[in-house]
Formats: C-alpha cells, structure tokens, sequence
C-alpha cells in the first residue's frame, strides 16, 4: 500500500468544488458525489486521495475519498472539518460496527452475520462478513481497496478470525479500476467449504468461487419468516442458489416438497449436498433459467402451494428501471400462475433503484392481470445486520413482500 494514501493533505488543499444549488444532498449527508454535482476539483488529487468538499461559496461540507473513474466522484466519510480519514477512523467504525452485531446477538460460534455494510456503517465500498471463525472483505471501491492492508489489519485485531480473504466484486473492479481480487490475506483456511448453521439449518459456503461474499446473508430472517408460511405446502424456489428458502421451508416450515431452481450448476450442486449435510430427502434442485423453467412447469399444469422468486438485481441503474419492472412482472406473473388457489407468494428484489412502491404497484398489476386477488401480508427488508442508513436510503436494497394469492 502507498501510505501516503492513508495520510490526510495536512493543507487540506485539495478540494472538489459543488455546483451551485448542489450542495443539500451533501449537508443532509448523502455520502456520494456524482461526477455531475462537481464544479472543479483544486489541486491535482490523486484516484485515492482524500480531499475536501466544498460549497461553491466557499464552505467546507465534508471530507471524502476521490476517483476520477468512478461515477461517483467522492465517496464521503466524515462531516466534521477536524476529522481525518485515517486509521483512528476507520477503528472507530469498525469498532462501532462490532459492537451493533453484538447487541444483536449475532456472535454464536458456528452462525453467520454481516459484520460492516458499507454505508451503513460509514464505511462505503468495504463489506465484512463473518462464515464460523472465518472472514470475508468483499472490497467495492478504490479508496478502500488502496487501504485494504491496513484495513485487515484493524479487522484482524478486532474480531481475531481464523482467516480473513479479501474479494473484489467483478463489475466494481471494472467500474471502480481496481484488480480483481480472490485471496486469504490474514490466518489460515483449509478449505473453500466452510460449515454454517442459520436457524438450525446448516449450509457449507464456498468463500472463493461462491457468488457475493459467498452466501446471501440479507435473507436470513426472510427464509425464517417464509418457512412460516410452507407447511404442508409444495414450493417452487426460483433462483434458489445454494436452497436457503427450500431448506428452511422443509426443516423450519415443514414443507411436503420443494423444488428448486437456478441457472448457476455450481450453486445446484451445492444446494444438493446441503440437503443431504441438513438429511433431506424431500428437496430437488434443478439447473434452468428461471423464466423458461416457470414456463415449462405451467405448460405441464404443474401447481404450488408456495413459490419464492428472489432473482439477481435487474436494475443497475436508474435508467434501467422500466425494463426491470417489466421483468419482475414476468416473473411475478408466471408465479401467480403457478399457483393453486390460497398459495403463497414470496416475491423479493434486491434492486435498489426499485422501491417497495413501485414492487407494490407491479404487483398490483400482477392481480389484476391474472385476475387473481393478491393479499401483501408481510413487507420485510433485509436482516438487521445489514442496517439502512436514513441517509442513503440506496442502502435499502432488499425487498421481501409475502403475499397470498387467493
Ligand atoms: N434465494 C437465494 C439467493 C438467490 S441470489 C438464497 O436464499 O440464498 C440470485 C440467484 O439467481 C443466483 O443464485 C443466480 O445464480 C440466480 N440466477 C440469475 N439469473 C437466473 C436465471 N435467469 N434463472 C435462474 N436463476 C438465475
């Protein structure tokens, strides 16, 4: 790491300059400066620097990190003019982050938990999470990724993991410009497999080639909840990755069947091995494409009792919204045509750029289209260990709603 970069200008001249009328998202701590907010950039900073925001009348608003080639100009990290980014900081809040997930109860030796959540926590493009005794930093911006060593340090430190690996999301290393990354940095893993327990129900996570940081923590309460609502029932579990909803619904719901769907064989293969680790004969888990598999089940006048539709983000951006929506409805569609009469929906979107508004709405044409009534018993977010910060609101991702289809 070039530790100039850990050390803040002392002058502080290097500074990003609003626009004028651009400066209230900032004031209201919105911790991201778009490319088209900037003015001027004084000083010549470098892609990693810390550097000051300024007001185009001269007022300092906030300290942050620069990147020329990200669409966010400055990611924000501190409001207060005498505080500087540096390793006392980034203690501070991981220290904080710590101290939520242990008031949480989120500690049992063999579970799971997201332990920092980027913004969040205040601490934007570094997501921790935490599989048994190992760690996974999943690194989603070039600040953080230039402060990685003495990043792992300080998490090593605090929560003293067996092993600590170090991710870098693939389109975010493309749009951020940071090198791939896929190593264990800290400690000692024998294994990519790593055994967790979620509920009572145990899953083996691949930390390395596994997708995310390995397993999607968000759900955790949502496959909780779900099960709640499966007894008796045959589930459709489309986008299942490695059979959370399915397994939960079989051992937490006691579902009659499931039967599970994605287009990734290496997640199937895993969901399989999870329902034997967990001694379940009642699971199937099929590769396919979600939309042909819904298809291909109605034209075979198959039925559920319950289908669970979590499919990947659909919306990366805002202008990607209308054709997002319009493929939610697809999908929400053929599942509510999959249905039997009284089934159960649990329909989900992780896209950040759609609200639960605008999931309502789909939705509301969804019954409308069918002719099917469809009642919202439940609007769920993520678990609590992936806070959303009222200021960046883009830090409610997830949306669950369970519904009944009458
Ligand atoms: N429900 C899962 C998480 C799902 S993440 C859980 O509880 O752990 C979204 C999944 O959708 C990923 O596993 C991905 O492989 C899968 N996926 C993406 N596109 C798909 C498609 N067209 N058809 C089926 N699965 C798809």
């Amino acid at each position: 790491m070039n530790s100039a970069h850990a050390v803040q200008s002392p002058a502080g001249d290097q500074r990003i300059v609003l626009k004028p009328r651009k400066v209230r998202p900032f004031f209201a701590r919105h911790p991201w400066v778009l490319d088209s907010a900037v003015a001027r950039v004084e000083g010549d900073p470098a892609d990693g620097d810390v550097v000051e925001l300024f007001s185009n009348r001269g007022q300092f608003v906030a300290r942050g990190i620069y990147n020329s080639h990200s669409k966010i100009r400055v990611r924000l990290y501190s409001w207060q003019a005498d505080e500087p980014l540096d390793r006392s900081l980034w203690r501070r809040r991981l220290t904080a982050a710590a101290e939520l997930r242990r008031s949480l109860g989120y500690e049992q030796a063999e579970g799971a938990a997201r332990l920092v959540s980027s913004e969040a926590d205040g601490l934007g493009g570094l997501i921790v999470e935490r599989f048994g005794a190992h760690l996974v930093m999943l690194v989603t911006s070039l600040g953080m990724y230039q402060r990685l060593d003495e990043l792992v340090t300080l998490v090593a430190e605090i929560w003293r993991p067996a092993s600590i690996a170090v991710r870098g999301d693939r389109s975010m290393s493309r749009t951020e410009g940071f090198a791939l990354l896929d190593e264990v940095r800290h400690g000692k893993r024998d294994t990519e497999l790593v055994f967790v327990e979620e509920h009572g129900v145990r899953y083996g996570v691949d930390l390395s080639a596994g997708q995310k940081t390995g397993f999607y923590l968000d759900q955790r309460e949502n496959r909780k909840a779900a099960a709640a609502y499966m007894t008796d029932r045959r589930v459709l579990d489309v986008c299942c990755y490695t059979g959370g909803f399915s397994l939960a619904g079989l051992i937490l719901g006691r579902a009659r069947e499931t039967l599970g769907i994605d287009s990734s064989a290496k997640a199937i293969s895993l969901a399989q091995a999870n329902a034997e680790l967990n001694g379940l004969a009642s699971a199937r888990f099929e590769v396919g494409d979600a939309f042909q598999c819904m298809e291909q089940l109605t034209a075979a006048g198959e039925r559920f009792g319950a289908v669970v539709l979590d499919p990947p983000k659909f919306a990366r951006s805002a202008q990607q919204l209308p054709q997002a929506l319009r493929a939610y409805h697809h999908l929400n569609r053929s599942a509510v045509e999959l249905l039997e009469p009284d089934g159960m929906l649990v329909t989900c979107s992780c896209s950040g750029h759609v609200t639960r508004e605008d999931f309502a709405y789909m939705l509301g044409d969804v019954a409308q289209r069918t002719g099917r009534d469809l009642q919202i018993l439940e609007v769920r977010g993520a678990a609590p260990d992936h806070p959303v910060a009222a200021t960046c609101l883009e830090t409610d991702y997830l949306k669950c709603f369970i519904c009944r289809v009458v």
